[in-house]
């Protein structure tokens, strides 16, 4: 979007749920080059994310940090010779946006950093650099500051039906979730760019055909960072077999995450489920390599689950080795398709789109790219929201009781909460809980007091009736569940909701 902007086009971004509730809030939250892809020798798929590493440590430093990895080496020298020449590659394959050279650790080194880490067979291992990010918060910054480029960007508002003329795409039908108005949208070229609903999309468009995508599924499980080594991302063997690297990652509200799965997917895509064979697979594997850890479902504070939108290739083996490479193709005159890839990669993903669209659509171009304007907030609030700080300085300005945090249990203030109602499309309890903020993972036992008072914020700048706060509330309470299933609260199932009573 922000790419179409600055090019000087007219850009509408339609979303049929809330912006990342899709795959982009359910993925590992590395930045990352993504050193095992070297083994396939997708060397142009590795560069490319390394580049796209560096620039977004750049140009987000307040959502994207360097981060340190360990990969631990066994029972052969051999292994880590080999671990040491692919980080040799990846490091030189970074060139300048490298983050740090990685470095040797031997096997007393490596257990002075992973106290507790098994050391049957252990050669030491690797210390090595990538970053990792709120994918969720990444993408409402990133759409925020292209709607504040003159972008128009529409969540809850679903691409239901095409007009077609001629071989190309005339309108675009859709509906406001939220109002239950239709829209039509009438561009010069239309984006497919659905991930896992790739398929759904080109549906519509010409009914049943050959399936583009084959999504795998990947759960992710958070547990409070003191149960595990912190400081560093560590990559663990799995132990059912298929030999998969899971990984930590220290991540926030004092939680770490543990993932993830990578299973064949044949249902809907718009919930993945979390089994308890999904827990197991990742317990085991962290049990194995931290065996006084003795990790159980009690850990465990919250779990998600997303879908890899990968390329439907016959001719790949298996899940873990197959392509996240993307793929952009025409399938009307005017109607292109973007699909795979990964979150690392999005802005040069965008840009290359364009770059094909503007080799077809040259005469319709606009001549002059826009300006952007060089703000220079330089805040109390630049830490984490850098230029866009400005919107929460003002907000306290106009009410110095946003001053104050949401409860003593939590950091944010009421003012990031308007600062995400007003400039982040936050609009719905979830969007701001789960998206905005990452208080749903951490928030093990419901907090009703927290959430109605949110719902009535919500309310407040929204201009919704006194309905909606309750309507919302119990949304939500289904949308809290899934992240907290029943099957790590068994004392929850029993009792069922809580009451939605209003205070005022
Ligand atoms: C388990 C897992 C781990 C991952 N880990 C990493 C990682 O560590 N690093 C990394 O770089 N990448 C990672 N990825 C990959 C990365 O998350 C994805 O490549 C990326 O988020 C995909 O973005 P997208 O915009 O293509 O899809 P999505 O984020 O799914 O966006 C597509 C959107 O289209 C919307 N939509 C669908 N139908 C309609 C309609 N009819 N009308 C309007 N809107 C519609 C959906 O609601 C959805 O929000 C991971 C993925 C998974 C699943």
């Amino acid at each position: 979007m922000t790419n179409a902007t600055e090019r000087g086009l007219k850009a509408i971004l339609i979303e049929k749920n809330d912006f990342a509730s899709g795959t982009s809030s359910r993925s590992s939250k590395m930045i990352h080059g993504g050193l095992r892809y070297l083994r396939y020798l997708q060397v142009n798929l590795v560069r490319e994310a390394l580049m796209e590493r560096g620039h977004l440590l750049q140009a987000y430093p307040h959502l994207v940090k360097p981060l340190s990895f360990i990969l631990p080496s066994f029972n052969s020298d051999l292994d880590m010779l080999s671990k040491h020449l692919a980080l040799i590659a990846y490091d030189k394959l970074a060139g300048n946006a490298m983050v740090h050279p990685h470095k040797r650790l031997s096997t007393d080194e490596l257990l002075k950093e992973l106290p507790g880490f098994k050391n049957k067979g252990l050669k030491g291992g690797m210390l090595f650099w990538d970053a990792y990010t709120n994918d969720a918060r990444l993408t409402s910054d990133v759409l925020c500051n292209a709607a504040l480029q003159g972008a128009v960007t529409l969540n809850y508002v679903e691409a239901t039906k095409f007009i077609n003329e001629n071989n190309s795409v005339k309108v675009l039908v859709c509906k406001d979730l939220i109002s239950s108005e239709t829209i039509a949208v009438k561009a010069r070229v239309y984006i497919n760019a659905t991930g896992v609903w790739t398929d759904e999309i080109l549906e519509k468009l010409f009914g049943p055909a050959a399936k583009k995508m084959e999504p795998t599924k990947g759960v992710h499980l958070l547990i409070p960072s003191n149960r595990l080594p912190g400081g560093h991302a560590i990559a663990v063997v799995s132990t059912s077999g298929d030999k998969r690297f899971l990984y930590t990652l220290p991540w926030e509200n004092g939680l770490t995450i543990l993932g993830s799965t990578d299973s064949a997917y044949h249902k809907k895509p718009d919930e993945p489920d979390v089994t308890t064979d999904d827990i197991n697979y990742i317990l085991d594997a962290f049990n194995a390599s931290f065996p006084h850890a003795k990790l159980t479902v009690k850990d465990i504070v919250s779990v998600y689950s997303g879908l890899r939108p990968l390329l439907n290739e016959k001719d790949e083996k298996d899940n873990y080795s197959r392509s996240r490479e993307y793929r952009i193709w025409w399938s009307e005159n005017n109607f292109i398709n973007i699909a795979g890839g990964k979150l690392t990669s999005f802005l040069s993903m965008g840009k290359h789109c364009l770059d094909v669209v503007h080799t077809r659509f040259k005469h319709l171009w606009p001549d002059k790219t826009k300006e952007t304007s060089s703000a220079n907030y330089n805040g109390a609030w630049k830490e984490n929201y850098d230029q866009n700080g400005v919107f929460i300085e003002n907000i306290v300005a106009e009410n110095a009781l946003y001053k104050a945090t949401i409860s003593p249990e939590w950091k944010y203030t009421l003012a990031e909460m308007v600062f995400f109602i007003r400039y982040q499309f936050a609009e719905t309890l979830a969007d701001l809980l789960t998206r905005r903020t990452s208080i749903t993972y951490a928030m093990k036992d419901y907090n009703q007091p927290l959430v109605q008072s949110l719902a009535e914020l919500m309310a407040k700048e929204l201009g919704k009736p006194y309905g909606w706060i309750e309507e919302q509330q119990a949304k939500y309470y289904q949308h809290w569940l899934e992240y907290h299933p029943l099957l790590l609260h068994s004392t929850k199932a029993a009792s069922g909701n809580p009451e939605y009573s209003h205070a005022g």
